[in-house]
């Protein structure tokens, strides 16, 4: 297990060393979906984030629990505790039980999450069914003191946990700026502080998704789950935390408030927050206009795009990026990306039909020292990428015969390639496009070896039509002494 992999903590706000409580286990939480609406574009940058992070964590031989929760219940459309459950006011609109609507949108996750060759997480766990333990968890901030009961809904007392340990130190807020800002807002009088959040809600009239408790019919804060659940399953101190930096306040800052309020102690070790995404230069709103979802993106539907983007294309675009980074999404950005993957996979495919000759004149060893330099510091993917292509360079130099590799040294680069590309940046195998890639492969081979056969036997008449089919298709065969190649055009 290589000891050099640095994060960002962005608690600390510093890189550090990776050091996980009980190796070679490591854990991590990061915040999933509220499964309300179709997975989109913003739901891609984590889910390709913290996959990167998984990867290359079994890559280095870690038992890695990777838990990602499903909000299913309890997440209002502000963060002031107030308006509709986001879940319900779906329902409401499309006719459905809210859990019908949790488990078709889960359902697109699912699969939009397969396309983007995500692997799936070790738990994923849902609010829903973790009621009980929630309300455990809201008994237990009672006992030490920082939960209070106005009208059968329960608040976390922020000025209180204040007294004891910092309130705001993720997020940088200050507590008193916190107060003046948010005084407008209504329907607090409930709460002592604005600032203060709700742990248990009281179900309104007419409130569907609600379940008996000690203190009213009612159901969790939002913040509740993630605490509950990331200490349920990865235990009372845990390696890393992630999620989108928007995540950052309230839902992190009041997830460690509930966390450290319940336990005395800090539970999270790293806190990793990945950057946005934002379309032609713009925040992405419904209101807007552009908002993408996954599916559209994935099949050209939307008024914005020129055309469909393979799943690889924008996984690879988002990696072209670092993910503490922020990143524009826009046709001519996705066009270049097209582009770079084809380079990289054409590379990949020279690199199998490379022949080994001579003594090397490429240094591979320092090619893939300078890759594990970059995915330590801090899951640096675009300077990985770089160096990948720095290899593609190299591959198509042996290929033209002005560099020269050994048997040794061309296993070696393979190993790399196929390590990097496939196991930990997860482009292209198992993905529907890698699968596309590799059935075209496939056919071409058996195109190609019938029109072998026509020659062989003479029959010039069907070996060159099978050539000009080809060529109206968009694919060109060129005869080489070695054997045929191939190509689109
Ligand atoms: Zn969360």
């Amino acid at each position: 297990m290589q000891n050099n992999f640095t994060i960002y903590n962005s608690l600390s706000r510093q890189k550090e060393i990776f050091k996980p409580l009980n190796p070679p286990f490591a854990g991590i939480y990061v915040c999933g979906p509220t499964v309300y609406s179709n997975a989109h574009l913003g739901h891609a940058r984590p889910a390709i984030t913290f996959d990167l992070l998984y990867r290359y964590l079994l890559h280095l031989g870690y038992k890695v629990r990777y838990v990602r929760n499903i909000t299913d219940v309890g997440h209002l459309e502000n963060d002031a505790d107030e308006g509709e459950d986001k879940i319900e006011k779906t329902a409401r609109l499309e006719h459905l039980e809210p859990m019908e609507v949790v488990q078709n949108y889960m359902n697109t996750f699912h699969r939009n999450m397969d396309q983007l060759n995500t692997l799936k997480p070790s738990i994923e766990p849902r609010a829903s069914g973790h009621i009980i333990e929630q309300q455990e968890f809201i008994k237990l901030l009672f006992e030490k003191g920082y939960a209070y009961e106005v009208n059968g809904s329960v608040y976390f007392d922020v000025l209180k946990y204040n007294q004891s340990f910092k309130y705001g130190k993720l997020s940088g807020r200050v507590l008193e700026e916190l107060q003046s800002n948010t005084r407008e807002l209504e329907g607090q009088e409930e709460k002592r502080n604005s600032f203060d959040f709700a742990l248990w809600k009281k179900a309104s009239p007419g409130h569907l998704m609600k379940w008996p408790s000690p203190w009213s019919e009612g159901y969790p804060g939002w913040h509740l789950e993630c605490s509950t659940m990331s200490i349920k399953y990865l235990g009372e101190v845990f390696d890393i935390h992630g999620g989108g930096m928007d995540l950052q306040f309230p839902h992190h800052e009041c997830e460690i408030a509930q966390s450290t309020g319940a336990l005395g102690h800090e539970s999270v070790r790293y806190w990793m927050h990945n950057n946005m995404i934002t379309i032609n230069g713009q925040k992405m709103a419904r209101s807007l206009g552009n908002f993408i979802t996954l599916d559209q993106l994935f099949n050209g539907d939307h008024p914005m795009l020129e055309q469909a983007y393979s799943p690889m294309t924008v996984r690879f675009f988002i990696l072209q990026a670092h993910y503490r980074s922020t990143v524009d999404f826009s046709n001519e950005a996705l066009q270049a990306a097209e582009k770079g993957l084809q380079r990289l996979f054409k590379g990949l495919e020279t690199l199998e039909k490379l022949k080994p000759s001579g003594i090397s004149t490429v240094d591979i060893n320092d090619l893939r020292k300078k890759c594990y330099d970059a995915i330590d510091d801090d899951l640096n993917s675009p300077v990985l990428l770089s160096y990948l292509f720095e290899g593609v360079k190299y591959i198509n130099q042996v290929n033209d015969g002005t560099e020269k590799l050994n048997a040794e040294d061309m296993d070696s680069l393979k190993n790399l390639f196929h390590t990097f590309v496939f196991d930990i940046l997860g482009l292209n195998a198992g993905s529907e496009s890698g699968r596309d890639e590799k059935l075209t492969g496939e056919l071409m081979d058996i195109i190609i070896s019938l029109r072998q056969d026509a020659r062989v036997k003479k029959d010039f008449a069907t070996s060159d039509k099978i050539r000009d089919e080809l060529k109206k298709a968009g694919v060109i065969l060129k005869d080489r002494k070695d054997g045929v190649e191939w190509e689109k055009e």
